[in-house]
């Protein structure tokens, strides 16, 4: 069996969503979790997790949907998500400098409140993270932790900096970059033991449409290229890497 650690869900009509879970299934896909990108995408996350058993959801603000400004409100209405049922994690979060990178110190305000909101209700993190990882790390190793830990997403940073991850009680998934092996993503992949290694997508409806139908059930491509680099069976890619997944959430 597989999971979806990392997948955008809010813009799917119902019945492409639905289509989009089948196929999931009838691929092993067991578990999928989705994430918010703001308030909005959030709350739909929220709503739409709730009608279905095998989708989870985080709820968050991505550093590239920073709104004019980051207010007591948006805060509010993101921790009274959080206590929704379904909720598994405070994300998508963190820093991004490819993309508004002239908001650097706003992102760094938004990521450091959410954190912090992580750890007042006990859950984990989803963490993004473009060209800013010294600059996310100096945040955690400051601020602490949330005790349940979380996931560094769609790693695609210098492997040089998964120890510092791992070390804070990171989980770390591969998605897009796992799709085809690289000098760069091999290495990646390589440094991240299987105990600690989870699978994602990233994707999204417009993944679907516009990348030859990328979508949760994908996630076997990936786990397929990640046993090929580990010399491990794909089979164990998945048990593994679901079950890292459920410790995480506390789900059996
Ligand atoms: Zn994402």
């Amino acid at each position: 069996m597989f999971a979806d650690a990392h997948a955008h869900m809010s813009d799917y009509s119902e019945e492409e969503l639905n289509k989009t879970l089948e196929r999931a299934k009838a691929n092993g896909i067991e578990l999928v979790v989705a994430l918010g990108a703001d308030g909005e995408t959030s709350r739909r996350t929220v709503a739409l997790a709730k009608e279905r058993p095998m989708v989870y959801a985080a709820v968050g603000i991505h550093p590239w949907f920073l709104k004019a400004s980051f207010t007591d409100d948006d805060l509010r209405e993101i921790r009274s998500l959080a206590n929704e049922e379904k909720v598994a994690f405070i994300g998508e979060i963190g820093l991004d400098m490819n993309r508004n990178a002239d908001r650097l110190e706003e992102q760094k305000k938004v990521f450091t409140s959410l954190l912090n909101l992580a750890k007042e209700l006990d859950l984990p993190v989803q963490v993004h993270c473009r060209d800013a990882d010294r600059e996310l790390l100096d945040i955690l190793e400051r601020e602490g932790m949330p005790s349940r830990g979380g996931i560094a997403h769609g790693y695609r940073g210098n492997p040089e900096f998964i120890p510092a991850y791992l070390d804070l009680g990171f989980y770390i998934s591969i998605g897009r970059s796992g799709r085809e092996i690289n000098e760069e993503s091999e290495a990646v992949i390589k440094a991240i033991p299987l105990e600690r290694l989870l699978l994602e997508t990233d994707s999204s409806a417009s993944s679907y449409a516009s990348e030859d139908g990328y979508e949760p059930a994908s996630v076997t491509v990936i786990a397929g290229n990640i046993a090929g680099v580990k010399g491990v069976h794909v089979d164990e890619v998945g048990s593994t890497t679901t079950g890292n997944l459920k410790k995480l959430m506390r789900i059996s």
